[in-house]
């Protein structure tokens, strides 16, 4: 079966099959961890789109919205490739009427770790999600857990909204040295690169820690080596499914996660650490 690419939801309509969708939401320059996804997906549902929108909504009015990288006809090559049945690539006009009202709201969770740092982010992710489920009406809907707090997001507003969907978290994708792939990634020079490592190397060396505070220094003493390059945004260790930081009584899994700005570039990154063992 031959591509097909939806550029309005009247496209997606037509393209939309009676079995089983399973969706895999991106806002493109896709790499290797988007490729998983689509694997996951691919092994879950007959008909597999991937969307394909660079959603205004979820970046702050000094983030790289505009700079963010559109490489449209490379992500439909790579589409072609993984077996992509529909890409849905609407323009911000098709999907956001200019009197539109209603929205997402993340609620508490929202507002903390990755959401203190990005106010409104998630309000705006979830608001899309939503749409794109809506118009799809996917059966599976796939993320990465590189994205956790988002992941932790959309499965809660999926349990808050009574949604029919199910929600299949991936496994983060990284480079041989570590560095968790990243659209943003092509904005690092090779001297950035080497500094954001540090970033992977940190998470690494608290997962083999077993109480909150061991891990959290561990992490610690290897991003302050990366000296004053790394601009330390959040070093957390919280609760996977409602992100609040955990005591240090707290056994079971847990999630380190980290964001920091290397040169003009924010990066995040996070790990799932067994506590407690
Ligand atoms: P984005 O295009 O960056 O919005 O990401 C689209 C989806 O790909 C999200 O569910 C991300 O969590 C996921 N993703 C991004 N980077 C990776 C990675 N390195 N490994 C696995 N999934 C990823």
């Amino acid at each position: 079966m031959d591509l097909i690419v939806a550029r309005n939801r009247t496209d997606l309509l037509k393209a939309r099959g009676d079995g089983p969708v399973a969706l895999v939401p991106t806002m493109g320059a896709l790499h290797e961890g988007h490729r998983s996804l689509i694997r996951e997906a691919r092994a879950r549902a007959a008909q597999v789109v991937v969307s394909i929108f660079v959603n205004p909504l979820q970046f702050g009015p000094h983030e790289d919205f505009s700079r963010y990288p559109r490489t449209f006809d490379a992500d439909l090559e790579v589409c072609e490739v993984e077996g992509v049945d529909v890409v849905f690539a609407p323009s911000a006009e098709d999907m956001y009427a200019p009197d539109r009202q209603v929205s997402v709201r993340a609620g508490e969770m929202g507002r903390i770790v990755e959401g203190a740092a990005r106010p409104g982010h998630f309000d705006g992710m979830l608001t899309v999600v939503l749409k794109l489920f809506n118009l799809v009406r996917p059966d599976v809907a796939v993320f990465g857990q590189k994205d956790a707090q988002q992941l932790a997001m959309i499965r809660r507003m999926v349990a808050d909204l009574d949604l029919d969907i199910e929600i299949i978290g991936a496994p983060t994708v990284r480079e041989p040295d570590g560095l968790a792939l990243s659209s943003r990634n092509r904005y690092l020079s090779a001297p950035d690169r080497q500094v954001a490592l540090a970033l992977s190397r940190a998470l690494a060396a608290g997962a083999e820690r077993a109480t909150p505070s061991k891990v959290l220094a561990a992490a610690r003493a290897v991003l302050d080596e990366a000296g004053p390059a790394l601009d330390l945004d959040y070093l957390v260790l919280v609760d996977p499914a409602t992100f609040a930081e955990v005591d240090e009584s707290h056994s079971g899994a847990a999630v380190l996660a980290v964001a920091a700005r290397v040169g003009a570039t924010r990066l995040i990154d996070n790990v799932v650490v067994s506590l407690g063992r």
